[in-house]
């Protein structure tokens, strides 16, 4: 809207140029510039006369109305931005741990939280549902894609909610928390991976005001507005 009337506004302008005569002999240099301007504006598109600002601004219109055949914007992108569970116990961080099964040195790709079996485990982005099942060591397990190659898992659930296919809204309860797969007790192993490599998650564990302020701008803030 602010641009096409910005575009009116230029146009206007040149047509203004191109119409207007040298005013006095006096102010030949002015006369020159305008001149030169008003051989500008008509080499441009946007110079060529009436008929054709008539049907850009008919472009602009139908653009700016939406055509009912126009294909509605399937591409969302949600990040995580709070916490998987209510109450819980940081127990081992993102990094490098001495496992606590195999007792050998690797990287831990996510964070566990301890809680007790039974604890909802939330979405913590709006996503689709990509796995809900059974996954190694893992236990029961769930994936979510948030798209932009940004994913959550959530690992040793007791009981899932949710299938794969389904649509999650962030808060959403999704799961329990349970000690299935490679666990030694009840927690929540839960992971950040963008492109397919884990993240540290704790930044994705709180909303910052960028991603309020988005949530708001892109209507899904639920604070009502227009
Ligand atoms: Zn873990």
């Amino acid at each position: 809207m602010i641009d096409r009337k910005i575009a009116f506004t230029c146009i206007s302008a040149f047509a203004a140029l191109g119409l207007s005569a040298p005013a006095s002999a006096n102010s030949a240099a002015a006369a020159s510039v305008e001149i030169d301007e008003a051989a500008d504006a008509a080499s441009s598109p946007l110079g060529q006369g009436d008929d054709q600002f008539t049907r850009l601004f008919a472009d602009w219109k139908s653009l700016d109305s939406g055509s009912p055949t126009a294909p509605a914007p399937t591409i969302s992108v949600s990040v995580p931005s709070r916490m998987p569970l209510k109450n819980s116990k940081l127990t081992s961080s993102y990094g490098m741990r001495t496992h606590p099964v195999t007792g050998g040195r690797r990287a831990h790709k996510g964070i566990d939280l301890a809680a007790p079996t039974g604890t909802p485990v939330y979405a913590t982005a709006d996503g689709m549902v990509e796995r809900a099942n059974w996954f190694s060591s893992y236990g029961k397990f769930i994936k979510i894609d948030h798209g932009a190659s940004m994913e959550t898992r959530f690992a040793h659930l007791s009981r899932i909610s949710v299938s794969a296919g389904e649509r999650v809204k962030k808060g959403q309860l999704i799961g329990y928390v349970g000690s299935t797969g490679r666990s030694t007790g009840p927690h929540l192993h839960y992971e950040v991976r963008i492109d397919g490599r884990a993240v540290n998650p704790m930044p994705y564990m709180v909303e910052s005001e960028a991603q309020q302020a988005f949530q708001l701008a892109t209507g899904n803030g639920g604070r009502g507005g227009e």
